[in-house]
């Protein structure tokens, strides 16, 4: 091969370089820039078929080519990137002017969100009970067998132990979704020495289902351990809790019931708040109401924390949110509250929305 050779690939890249120059400093956007890019020096471009010629030049011309071919492609390199530079700027900039927000327009309507009836129950609960010094304690709603049960004085046959009243998480593990938020009490007890007086609202699980059973609601417990403590103290409790919920002086009973976890137990009635005591459908005409359970903590529980059970005496109480919800702003259905329709709490007042 003669030095024609090495004329003539210099003369094709020097054609090569002046036409991809031009090329490039015209491409009207990116896309039309990488497509120059690829036909000009990509690996199937006309610089790479060109420097295949490469091969047939002597020793002497082929490094002489191959510096001249890679400078060549350093130009258009250099000359593609500045290109590209400007025409992203460009497109920034017309993308800026085309998507411009006129904040003069009018805005688009929202339905504005509001407050569930069972939170808006539940705040209030708490914020009452914490004027009386309670402390919000929160735990898991995945409990061991242990906090939900055995530390509660369940014996190992009760019935609520069952799978069809108990959600299972796991029969090895003896895990559970809590039945109640007393497990959250044991977990306090366990944490801190005598005195206690703490609340724990939240939700429990229980595999019941009809218009006022839902498998999953919300609770809301008390407990107070002291020294000097007594039902009387209880019921203060309960009656200024449901005079402040209800805003009247709705009277509360205790009537005997029992529960494994307190001794003596009650269940907790409150004169019925649509007629006042007087009877009414809501209340079967006996002009009362059941909102929850209660008692003097059974000194088998204080046994499983390790308090001591000749000094302390403690009083417990519970009660649905739900139910509190549902009496407070007169709703028949518990279920209703589960379904999410954002025009069935339009009825509320004013405050929820
Ligand atoms: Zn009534």
């Amino acid at each position: 091969m003669g030095s024609g050779n090495l004329d003539n690939f210099e003369k094709n890249l020097a054609l090569i370089e002046k036409r991809g120059l031009e090329l490039i400093s015209h491409a009207e956007d990116l896309q039309h820039l990488e497509t120059l890019r690829v036909e000009l020096f990509g690996k199937k471009g006309e610089l790479t078929s060109l420097m295949k010629q490469l091969g047939q030049m002597s020793h002497e011309e082929r490094p002489v080519a191959g510096q001249k071919a890679n400078a060549i492609r350093e130009a258009l390199t250099k000359s593609y990137d500045a290109r590209a530079v400007r025409l992203k700027q460009a497109s920034i900039t017309k993308q800026l002017e085309t998507e411009r927000v006129d904040v003069s327009l009018p805005a688009r309507e929202v339905p504005q969100s509001f407050e569930h009836p069972v939170f808006r129950a539940q705040a209030e609960i708490i914020s009452i009970l914490r004027a009386c010094g309670f402390v919000v304690e929160m735990g898991p709603e995945i409990e061991s067998e242990w906090n939900n049960f055995d530390s509660l004085n369940f014996p190992p046959n009760h019935p609520s132990r069952t799978m069809q009243d108990t959600f299972y998480v796991s029969r090895e593990e003896k895990l559970v979704l809590r039945t109640h938020t007393s497990p959250v009490q044991i977990r306090s007890m366990l944490r801190s020495k005598p005195p206690v007086r703490m609340i724990c609202p939240g939700r429990v699980y229980r595999a019941d289902y009809d218009h006022t059973h839902s498998p999953m609601f919300h609770q809301v417990e008390g407990l107070l351990v002291d020294e000097d403590v007594h039902m009387g103290d209880l019921k203060g409790i309960l009656q200024y809790l449901v005079s402040e919920f209800f805003g009247s002086e709705l009277k509360v009973r205790l009537r005997p019931s029992f529960f494994p976890f307190t001794e003596p137990s009650a269940e907790v009635d409150m004169q019925c708040c649509f007629c006042k005591g007087a009877g009414c459908r809501v209340c079967k005409s006996t002009g009362w109401i059941e909102i929850g359970g209660c008692g003097m903590v059974d000194p088998e529980v204080f046994k499983s924390v390790n308090y001591d059970i000749d000094k302390i005496r403690g009083f417990a109480f519970g009660m649905g949110i739900e139910r509190m919800a549902m009496l407070k702003y007169s709703i028949e259905d518990l279920r209703s509250f589960y379904e999410s329709d954002y025009r069935y709490f339009l009825q509320f007042p004013r405050w929820l929305v």
